[in-house]
């Protein structure tokens, strides 16, 4: 076949290629090269059939992936050679309708910041968007947390309730424009509109523009309630410690870090260390909150994040943030909207009923949030991104698995900090963050979700996984469907850790994997935490442990982690009496009973668990003996490690198989500097090496014995 025979090519896309421009960018390419036919798309993703010169179509089908729209993710290109139909060149490609929808297998983007072409709109007086808090176009805006079903399409996203206006729909209908099926396109003519409420969610009377009042109100240090993108927040002046106090005391919560939003990159350097990769990840489409070391000289309130090191920052992901942070002047603490532990209120009816007391006033707007999606976490190790929290702006774009799922599959998770996937085919589907599965809200925002994942991916699970443990609400409802006919598959907590690294890092493994955690249950019946495994995706050993040490109170343990610092001193060989330590004082009216409650085995589990090793070394140091929020004796003992020593404890390990890394041969260093008068931030850091080397002498070992 020559170069300028004509052939006709029908050609099927398949990945994140709708609601992201990409029939319009089609139509570009095929124009541009002189190819007639056309392009279109249904529940399978888009379609094409082109026809022309041979090397035009040869250029097309190269073009369609290399040049493919921003938010564009193409899986699959399938091409196949038809029968010419003998059109030629002159006669028009076209931008066929949207097919019947079929199985709604197509994929659904993430909700998407700002771009700066809307950034310029925004900001450009003669435009008829100038200032408009909900703009947006292809290439940006609302996805996820609008879409009630597929395919993504305006009647079936929060949107259908505003008509557009003659305007907005022409460039709607245009392929040229920007805003070619952009399905939650609006203008201030015909899109939603803010309001601001006072606490008891009346109109507030004055006249104004909502958003410069709310800037107001801000600047004299008042808490407001923001309706966002995945949820309210709460936001406050972040220099103003009266505001933020107030916030945390009437949030109660005591001192777990509220995340800060700065208006952009050059007001988030004056906040705290940002390199290339950080500069990246605050920039990203994505816009999670980033964990920057604060600059000692931040204009931040004590009250923000006490005693910590690091502040989680964020840039503005919406037009309504951009124009807020733009007004108020200066950065605003903005934290997840709820009353304690609750999962983040989405509804507006729910949040002014709860958070009436907390805020002093509402700023809040009639487009609806379908979905609850919190801000995503993330911060950059070694110079690479890693997410802590993927939520709002990841999800529910999927993860690939090579190896594919034979057949369709639900991972109920485990409890706290709580997510699920949905798996079919090589996707893997990962919620959004639902948090812990502790109160009936946070357990109907799994069970919806999981039923929402399902209806937007086609997806009917055949299997269902579930943590081990049997208490966890997550594995109660895993067993309720296996009694509906679903085949069950139990995963050890920290097997599914690593299992979760591998697929994250496209690795089906074996690898050494070494989970440091808090809790997760053991088949022998302990509590583990401080796990060696050589394990694969489908199965696992136990190399290796910390040697476990009693839990004295079970959960209360947790809490308190002076009790810890009982069970490890006691399994340390005890501390000299003569020498009590100020953990021992402090706590001395309840020390020998809970010693006697160690030693007795009564209500004491035994765990191998590396974050009860850190909440030890903490207590006995004077961090804390109680926490108030998950993780928070091991978060300040971190803060605490003077970041310029390099001494390090050193620990036993006992043969076995599987080998037991001795965690109390660390709290004896703790105690033998203590007892020397070392500073604590030096035996914090010292304790922090010391583990680094317990888990790289734990590999070492693993990797001779297999
Ligand atoms: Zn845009
Ligand atoms: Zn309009």
């Amino acid at each position: 076949m020559g170069a300028s025979a004509v052939v006709r090519t029908a050609i099927r896309v398949e990945g994140i290629v709708q609601g992201v421009g990409f029939r319009p960018f089609v139509y570009t390419l095929a124009t541009g090269l002189g190819l007639s036919g056309f392009v279109g798309n249904d529940a399978d993703g888009v379609f094409v059939e082109v026809e022309g010169p041979a090397d035009a179509v040869k250029k097309f089908l190269l073009g369609l992936e290399r040049d493919a729209p921003p938010l564009a993710r193409i899986d699959r290109v399938a091409a196949t050679a038809m029968v010419p139909s003998g059109s030629t060149g002159s006669e028009a490609f076209t931008i066929a309708a949207s097919g019947p929808a079929g199985r709604p297998g197509t994929l659904v983007s993430a909700d998407t910041a700002t771009c700066a072409d809307c950034l310029r709109e925004l900001a450009d007086p003669a435009g008829r968007r100038f200032k408009y808090p909900f703009i947006n176009c292809t290439n940006c805006g609302p996805r996820f947390t609008i879409v009630r079903d597929v395919p993504y399409d305006r009647p079936l996203t929060t949107m259908a309730d505003f008509a557009m206006c003659e305007p907005c729909a022409a460039e709607y209908h245009d392929p040229a424009d920007r805003r070619f099926h952009a399905q939650p396109t609006c203008c201030p003519a015909c899109g939603p509109r803010l309001r601001l409420l006072d606490a008891a969610g009346n109109t507030l009377p004055e006249p104004g523009d909502p958003l410069a009042r709310t800037a107001g109100l801000l600047r004299e240090g008042q808490v407001i309630a923001i309706k966002g993108l995945g949820g309210y927040h709460l936001a406050a002046d972040a220099a103003c410690e009266q505001a933020v106090a107030a916030l945390r005391t009437r949030k109660h919560r005591e001192d777990k870090p509220f995340a800060v939003m700065a208006a952009d990159l050059a007001a988030a350097r004056r906040l705290g260390e940002v390199d290339s990769a950080a500069a990246d990840l605050l920039t990203s489409n994505g816009r999670p909150i980033v964990l920057l070391t604060r600059r000692p000289a931040a204009d931040i309130a004590a009250s923000a994040a006490p005693g910590n090191r690091s502040l989680g920052v964020m840039l503005p992901y919406t037009p309504l943030h951009h124009l807020l942070l733009q007004t108020v002047g200066r950065p605003i603490v903005l934290t997840s909207g709820n009353v304690s532990d609750e999962p983040i209120l989405f509804r507006d009816g729910d949040a002014l009923a709860r958070l009436g007391g907390i805020a002093d006033a509402f700023l809040i707007h009639d487009r609806a949030i379908h979905i609850r999606t919190d801000d995503s976490v993330a911060r950059v190790f070694a110079g690479r991104p890693m997410l802590i929290r993927r939520s709002r702006g990841y999800v529910p774009e999927p993860l690939s698995v090579s190896g594919g799922f034979p057949r369709q599959v639900l991972a109920c998770g485990a409890e706290l900090k709580n997510t699920f996937c949905l798996a079919r085919d090589h996707h893997a589907f990962v919620s959004h963050h639902i948090g812990d599965l502790e109160n009936a809200e946070t357990l109907r925002s799994f069970t919806e979700g999981i039923e929402h994942f399902g209806r937007l991916f086609d997806i009917t699970p055949q299997v269902v996984a579930h943590d081990l443990h049997p208490e966890y609400l997550s594995t109660k409802y895993a067993l309720e469907l296996a009694d509906e006919g679903l085949s069950l598959q139990g995963v050890q907590h920290h097997h599914a850790h690593i299992a979760s690294c591998l697929a994250d890092n496209g690795a089906e493994g074996p690898v050494i994997g070494v989970a440091f955690d808090g809790t997760g249950y053991g088949p022998d019946g302990t509590i583990w935490g401080g796990e060696f495994l050589v394990a694969g995706l489908a199965g696992f050993e136990r190399a290796g442990h910390l040697a476990p040490v009693p839990m004295p109170g079970g959960a209360a343990a947790i809490r308190q982690p002076w009790r810890m610092a009982a069970a490890y001193l006691d399994a340390a060989g005890g501390a000299d009496p003569a020498d009590a330590l100020d953990v021992m004082r402090r706590n001395q009216a309840h020390w020998p009973a809970i010693v006697a409650m160690a030693r007795k085995g009564i209500n004491s589990p035994l765990t191998s668990s590396a974050g009860r090793l850190f909440d030890a070394a903490a207590a006995i140091l004077g961090v804390r003996d109680a926490i108030n929020y998950e993780g928070q004796a091991a978060v300040e003992l971190e803060q605490l490690a003077d970041p310029g020593e390099t001494g390090a404890y050193p620990a036993g390990i006992e043969a076995g198989p599987p080998f037991r890394a001795r965690g109390s041969d660390l709290v004896l260093g703790v105690i033998g500097d203590l007892a020397a008068g070392t500073p604590p931030e030096v035996i914090a850091a010292r304790f922090h090496h010391g583990v680094a080397a317990l888990v790289e002498a734990g590999c070492l070992l693993t990797r001779e014995r297999h």
